[in-house]
C-alpha cells in the first residue's frame, strides 16, 4: 500500500509564435496561431503486486461446503470458502498452506490481463491526466466533510485495487476511478478515508463507511459487476 507517485499539476502549455500573415492579397486578418498540442505524459508502467499490503482474503461461509476451498477471483482477490462447521483460524491456516498455488494463479491472471486488448493509448492518457486533475480535489473535499486530514494523495496505475491507505495517511487512488459514476468513486474515496480511522475491515470499519456513505453496498455491487470492461480486467475488489 505504499504509494509513490507525487501528484503533479497539468503540464503548462507553451505559447507558440503566431504564423506570419500571408502576403499582400488579403490583408483582412492575420492567421490565428495553431493551438499547441498538450505534451503527453508517459503512462506509468503496470506495477507488480504491491507487497506491503497483501490483499485480504474474502472469507465466505457456505452451508453446503464440505471442506475449506480457496479460489482466486479474476481481480486477484483470494476467496476462502468455509464449511458450516469451519473456523476462521483453520480457514486462515488453510489459505496460508495454499500460498504457492495462489501466487501461481495470480501470475496466470496477470498474464491473461496483459493479453487482453488494450484501451487505445490516447484515451488512457486523456483519462490519466484528468484523474490527476480531478481525483485529488474530490478526495480532499470528502475528507474535509468528514473532518479527516490526508497526509498525501497519489493517483496511480494500480493493478489490483481501486485505492489504498497507509498508516501515515497517504491515500493512493487508481486513476480509473475518474471514469466511474461519481457515487461509486466517492464510495472508494470514503472507504480509503475511513482507513484513517481504522486500518482493518472489521465490522466497526464498515459501520464508519456506512455512516459516511449510506449507499455503499450499491457501490460495491457496481464495482463487482463492472470490474473488467472496458479496460480488460482490473480489480473487482473494491479497495485495499
Ligand atoms: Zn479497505
Amino acid at each position: 500500500m505504499q504509494p509513490s507517485l507525487p501528484f503533479d499539476a497539468n503540464p503548462a502549455r507553451e505559447p507558440q509564435e503566431p504564423l506570419e500573415p500571408l502576403e499582400p492579397l488579403e490583408p483582412l486578418e492575420p492567421l490565428e496561431p495553431l493551438e499547441p498540442l498538450e505534451p503527453l505524459e508517459p503512462l506509468e508502467p503496470l506495477e507488480p503486486l504491491e507487497p506491503l499490503e497483501p490483499l485480504e482474503p474474502l472469507f465466505v461461509r457456505h452451508p453446503r461446503a464440505r471442506r475449506y476451498v480457496v479460489s482466486v477471483r479474476a481481480d486477484g482477490v483470494v476467496r476462502v470458502t468455509l464449511p458450516r462447521w469451519g473456523s476462521m483460524r483453520e480457514a486462515r491456516a488453510f489459505a496460508g498452506q495454499q500460498q504457492h498455488w495462489i501466487e501461481r494463479q495470480r501470475q496466470r491472471l496477470g498474464k491473461e490481463r496483459q493479453a487482453a486488448p488494450p484501451v487505445p493509448e490516447a484515451l488512457q492518457r486523456e483519462s490519466w491526466a484528468r484523474a490527476k486533475r480531478e481525483l485529488p480535489p474530490r478526495l480532499l473535499a470528502l475528507a474535509a466533510d468528514l473532518g479527516l486530514s490526508v497526509a498525501r494523495i497519489s493517483v496511480r496505475n494500480q493493478k489490483w485495487r481501486w485505492g489504498s491507505c497507509s498508516r501515515g495517511g497517504h491515500i493512493c487512488l487508481n486513476w480509473r476511478l475518474v471514469d466511474m459514476p461519481g457515487w461509486v468513486r466517492d464510495y472508494v474515496m470514503v472507504h480509503e478515508l475511513m482507513h484513517l480511522r481504522r486500518m482493518d475491515h472489521s465490522r466497526r470499519f464498515w459501520k464508519l463507511v456506512a455512516a459516511a456513505c449510506p449507499d455503499y453496498e450499491r457501490a460495491r455491487a457496481w464495482l463487482r459487476a463492472n470490474s473488467s470492461p472496458p479496460w480488460g480486467g482490473l480489480p473487482t475488489n473494491s479497495t485495499c
